[in-house]
């Protein structure tokens, strides 16, 4: 998996003060892409396991308290991403306690295959949805357009 951005403290997506982490790889192609430049599974720079160890250290850290890993893109659920987002979400729910997981996708939550609905069981809330440019409203929080859905998954 390859990585465009990671913000060790990041308060803009999703709640409290979070480490966020913006992947490489989106099939979806939404009309209206803020983001098109991580398109390509090949764009960004690799995710390594220093990178991995530097999220659950972050978490960790008690001197920035963090609520939790907000995981965006690019799409975190792209097939050829699952494999390593289920070994970090894995790592994050037994290595940080009390920390949540936000994660946006452009999948639904209906379509989702097995292998992805593996990652989405360990997330806490779920923006699914590709963004629909006729249905963009800039209010909503924590999402681009009103087809898109807040799933609050647990009760964190
Ligand atoms: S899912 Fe997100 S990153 Fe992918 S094309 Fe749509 S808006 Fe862009």
């Amino acid at each position: 998996m390859n990585v465009h951005q990671y913000y060790p403290v990041d308060v803009v997506n999703g709640e409290g003060t979070r480490c966020t982490l913006f992947v490489a790889g989106c099939e979806h192609q939404c009309r209206g892409c803020y983001n098109q430049s991580t398109w390509s599974l090949d764009s960004g720079s690799l995710f390594d396991q220093a990178m991995e160890d530097k999220i659950i250290a972050d978490l960790n850290d008690a001197r920035i308290k963090r609520r939790g890993l907000s995981l965006s893109g690019g799409d975190p659920l792209h097939p050829a991403n699952v494999e390593t987002i289920l070994k970090l979400v894995q790592r994050v729910k037994a290595e940080c306690e009390g920390k949540d997981i936000w994660l946006w996708t452009g999948y639904t939550l209906a379509e989702l295959t097995d292998a992805q609905r593996e990652v989405v069981q360990l997330v806490d809330v779920l923006v699914d949805g590709k963004f629909e440019k006729d249905l963009a409203d800039p209010s909503l929080p924590w999402r681009g357009s009103s087809n898109q859905i807040v799933h609050r998954l647990t009760q964190s």
